[in-house]
Formats: C-alpha cells, structure tokens, sequence
C-alpha cells in the first residue's frame, strides 16, 4: 500500500474489486496521522443492487452446501488468513489508529478463531429430536438458512465486526451483503477476498463500502434482503429497527454499551485497578463493552483512585507501529473532538479530571490523539455516566452498600456487560445474578471467546454473535409434520365429517 494512491476500488461484490458507482470520493484516513491511506467512490444503490443479486444468486448454490463442505473451506479460510496476518494487523492498525500489538495481539488472532469455531460449530447445527407428539404424526425439524443477510457494520474493530457478522451467517448457509464503516473498510474487503482465495465461492460475501444513510438504507430496504444484522449506536439502530419492522424483516441489533465495572471492599485492590485500567482503555476505550463507570466500596475509594491515577500516567501513548506503544489514537478527530467535548461538559457540571482531559502534547498535529483520562465526582445521572464516551475515560464513583451497587449498576439505558470484583463468592453470586447485561464477569473485565455469546439488554440491543447461539439469528426454524399410519380419515376429520364411512 503506498501512501495516497487515489481511485482504489472499495466494493467487493462477486468476487472481484470494484469501483463504487457513486460520485462521493471516501477518504480513507490513517487517523493516528491525519493522512490518507486511500481514496475510492462510495457505494451507491446499484452498488448495493448489484451486490444483493450476487448474493441471491449465490444463495442458490451455497445454502446447499453440507456442513462438512462448508467446515472444509472455513479450515482452508484460516489458512489464507494465518499467511496474511501481519499484513492484515498492521491495516488494521493504520486505519484504525490501534496499536500494533492490539491487533496483532487481539484483532487479527481473535477473528482467525472466529473463522475457526464457525468451521466447527457448522457441523453442529441441529433441530431437536424428531418425535411423535401425536401418536399419528412424525415432527421434525428443520433448521434453514434465511437467505441473503443485510449487514451493517461499525468502525471499532473493522475486522472483527466483519467476522461476528459474516460468519455465523455464512457457516449457516446464507449468504450476505456487509457494509462496514465507510471510514473503515479495508480489512472487511480482506476478509472477504481471503474467503475467495479459500475457495468460498465468489457472491457467498459480498461488501459495499458506503456511507449509512446512502448505501445502509439501500441495503436494509431491499426487498431481496432477508434479514438485517446491525451492530452501532443505539441511536442508528432504532432507525435500523423501526426500518425493519415496516418491511416484516428479522433484524439482530448490537448497540451500545456503558459497562458498570463494580469493586466490593473484599476485593483484590490491584487486581481492580489493573483491570479498571486495561478495561477502560483497550482500543483507546472505543469498546461496547469498555469499563466506563467504576463504582468503589468506599472503604477502597481513594486507594483505587490514587492506583489508577498512577496506572494510566504510565500508559504509553504514540505512533501505532511502535510495538512499545500502549494506546493509539481515536478512530477520527471528529470522533476525538466529541470525546473531548464530553469530558469539558463533565468538568462544567462539577466532575473533577484527576488526569487526562486533554490532547497530548507529543503526537501528531493531525493525529485524533486523546489522553487516558479519569474523572470523579461526577453525578450519577450526568452525561458522563448516563452517555457512552467511546474514549480513553473511566469515572469512577463511591458506593456504601451492596444493595447500593447493584442499583447504580444497572442505573443506565443501556445492558450489554459489567464486571463485580470480589473475592466473596456470595456477593459474586449476586451481581452475577442482578446486574443486567448481557454478559458479567468476576475479577475480569473484556476477555471474549469464540464458544461464547456476546450480546445486550435493554438498549444495548437484542440477538447473539458469536457461539452456536448466533445461529438461532441467521437460521429459520421449520416444523415438518408428517403422518405415519396412511389412514384417509384422519381422527381429526371428526370436526368436519360427523359420519367417518361417507
Ligand atoms: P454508528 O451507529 O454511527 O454506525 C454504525 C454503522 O451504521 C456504520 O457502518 C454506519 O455507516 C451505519 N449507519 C449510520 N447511519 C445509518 C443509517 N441511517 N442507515 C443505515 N446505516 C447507517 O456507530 P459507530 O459510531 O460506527 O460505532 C460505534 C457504536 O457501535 C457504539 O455505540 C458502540 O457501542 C457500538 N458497538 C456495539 C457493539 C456490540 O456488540 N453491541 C460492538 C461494537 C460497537
């Protein structure tokens, strides 16, 4: 890839690259710089169209396919993955403005697994047993792909994203159209080519890069389009849901998050902050399920404080290739400009920034740098803790009892995951229990795994990715009935023919 060669194609549709047929030029920005990595036309609605009639046409062929051939090419998928993975991290990092060790530590490895469960996890789709519920009839069912998947996808973790989204789909049969973020399309149009070279057959993934409103819309309201999977904001997702309802379309939202991360007085101090620290600023904090509110036994507070305080002046913020590098830089400045406008409200309404709160001075002029920034005394109900950041931003806050915890825990709209520190098993029990998200950990804060579903409550969203529970998303569940003993009057015939010999 060269610096700024302009007119790359940024579609993918069949098979091959090709130039959007709109007359809108996406920069693609390395953002940790401000320079621009390529330039390409955006997705238009014949894009999309032309890439909804590849998938369809695909369909036809693939959702025939036996699982243990789709398994075969998932394997031979890895492999083509495994050999351009250092090329693949070090896309990602540019256009994301992560550091290298995240996505060659996190990123790239985690999406080859993706790609690896899903080549197993295919060969165990399965209906529940067939029966005889009714003594005269065999039930069984069928479990069937959906057809052609609508995606939309969000600029946190481009690759990532692109294989929640793509592979419980396709391992099921479908086949599908995936719009990235229009400022982070490169390593989803990797992903679908590698999946070529593995001999997935061209048309199975297909990808439009084009902005949301433009190629988004397009794709959610074509009438070929079976099913629409959304992971972004909350706020485009209710536009997403609303869209979908009125068309009668099955629709999987992922949406934002706000994770409350809980220390009880009994818990490890360091393992806390460390956690806190880590939880809060993996991926420069741009993680729906990033530690964002910290609430603290007060028995603990101020040595919490003063431990991450610490922790964070540490984190070493730089140029995303510098393997010693800890955090890079937001994914745009427009992005890091609302970052920054959130904590400046913050500090108005009364909170106070311990560190951070401010662009460092040491980076780029052009670059979406933001400090690792803590804040306190912050009210419950301000912005700060109501709102996702999306930035390198932990507040944390006090809390006396246990009771007290779990209330303010769950006090957001949002309910994707959190975290309890303890070493009381009963009180582990407890938060695992009330706090409502879809996911709780126990002195841990982030890790993911392929075999796990990963999903929200409340306005984080509903449906699954990852783990066999995604397929119950891109898998349409039929009933056939069939009846065993060939009589033609039928018991049930009673209702209609009071006579059974006429
Ligand atoms: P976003 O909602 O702005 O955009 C997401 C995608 O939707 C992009 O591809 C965008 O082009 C598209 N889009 C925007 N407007 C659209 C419209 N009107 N119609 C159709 N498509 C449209 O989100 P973002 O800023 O890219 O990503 C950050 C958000 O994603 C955060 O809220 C974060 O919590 C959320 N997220 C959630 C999960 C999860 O698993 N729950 C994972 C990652 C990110």
């Amino acid at each position: 890839m060269t610096d700024a060669p302009t007119g790359v194609p940024l579609q993918y549709i069949a098979g091959e690259r090709r130039h959007g047929t709109s007359d809108d030029v996406l920069d693609v920005i390395e953002p940790a710089t401000g320079k621009t990595i390529v330039t390409g036309l955006a997705a238009g609605p014949e894009d999309v169209d032309a890439a909804v009639a590849a998938a369809k046409e695909a369909f036809a062929t693939w959702s025939k396919t036996t699982p243990a051939e789709r398994s075969d090419l998932f394997a031979a998928w890895v492999r083509e993955l495994n050999a351009r993975a250092d090329e693949i991290a070090e896309i990602e990092s540019r256009n994301g403005g992560k550091a290298i060790r995240l996505t060659t530590g996190f990123d790239v490895p985690g999406s080859i697994d993706n790609v690896a469960y899903f080549g197993t996890a295919a060969r165990h789709l399965e209906g529940q047993a067939s029966a005889e519920y009714s003594a005269d009839h065999t039930s069984a069912i069928r479990r069937e792909p959906i057809g052609v998947i609508g995606s939309i996808a969000p600029w946190n973790y481009p690759l990532q994203m692109a294989a929640w989204k793509i592979l419980p789909a396709v391992a099921a049969g479908n086949t599908i159209v995936l719009k990235p973020a229009e400022i982070t399309p490169l390593t989803s149009l990797i992903f679908a080519e590698t999946a070529v070279a593995a001999g997935i057959p061209a048309g199975v993934i297909n990808i439009v890069t084009g902005r949301g409103p433009v190629a988004g819309t397009a794709l959610i309201s074509h009438p070929d389009v079976a099913m629409v999977s959304f992971t972004g904001s909350t706020a485009v997702g209710k536009q997403i849901g609303a869209t979908a309802a009125g068309l009668v379309k099955r629709v999987h939202l992922e949406l934002g998050g706000k994770a409350p991360f809980v220390v009880f007085d009994d818990a490890d101090p360091e393992a806390a902050a460390r956690g806190a620290v880590a939880g809060a600023l993996i991926n420069v904090g741009q993680d729906c399920t990033a530690a964002t509110r910290a609430y603290v036994q007060r028995p603990l507070y101020d040595a919490f404080v003063e431990r991450v305080a610490e922790l964070m002046s540490g984190v070493r913020v730089g140029a995303v290739d510098d393997p010693a590098t800890d955090m890079g830089s937001l994914v745009s400045r427009a992005h890091r400009d609302k970052v920054a406008g959130m904590v400046d409200r913050a500090r108005e309404a009364g909170a106070r920034v311990v560190i951070g709160g401010s662009i460092p001075e040491a980076t780029p002029a052009d670059g979406a740098y933001y400090l690792p920034t803590l804040i306190v005394d912050a009210a419950q109900d301000s912005e700060i803790v109501q709102n996702e950041v999306f930035g390198p931003v932990l507040v944390v806050l006090p809390f006396d009892t246990d009771d007290e915890a779990i209330a303010l825990a769950n006090d957001t709209p949002f309910g994707l995951a959190a975290s309890a520190w303890t070493t009381n098993v009963y009180r582990a029990g407890r938060a695992t229990r009330e706090i409502q998200a879809g996911c709780v950990w126990v002195n841990d804060h982030i890790p993911i795994i392929s075999e796990m579903p990963h999903g929200g409550y409340k306005a984080s969203g509903f449906g699954k990715d990852m783990s066999a529970y995604s397929f119950e998303e891109y898998t349409n569940i039929k009933h056939v009935m069939t009846e065993i003993t060939g009589a033609a009057h039928k018991e049930w015939h009673d209702t209609i023919f009071a006579d059974p010999a006429e």
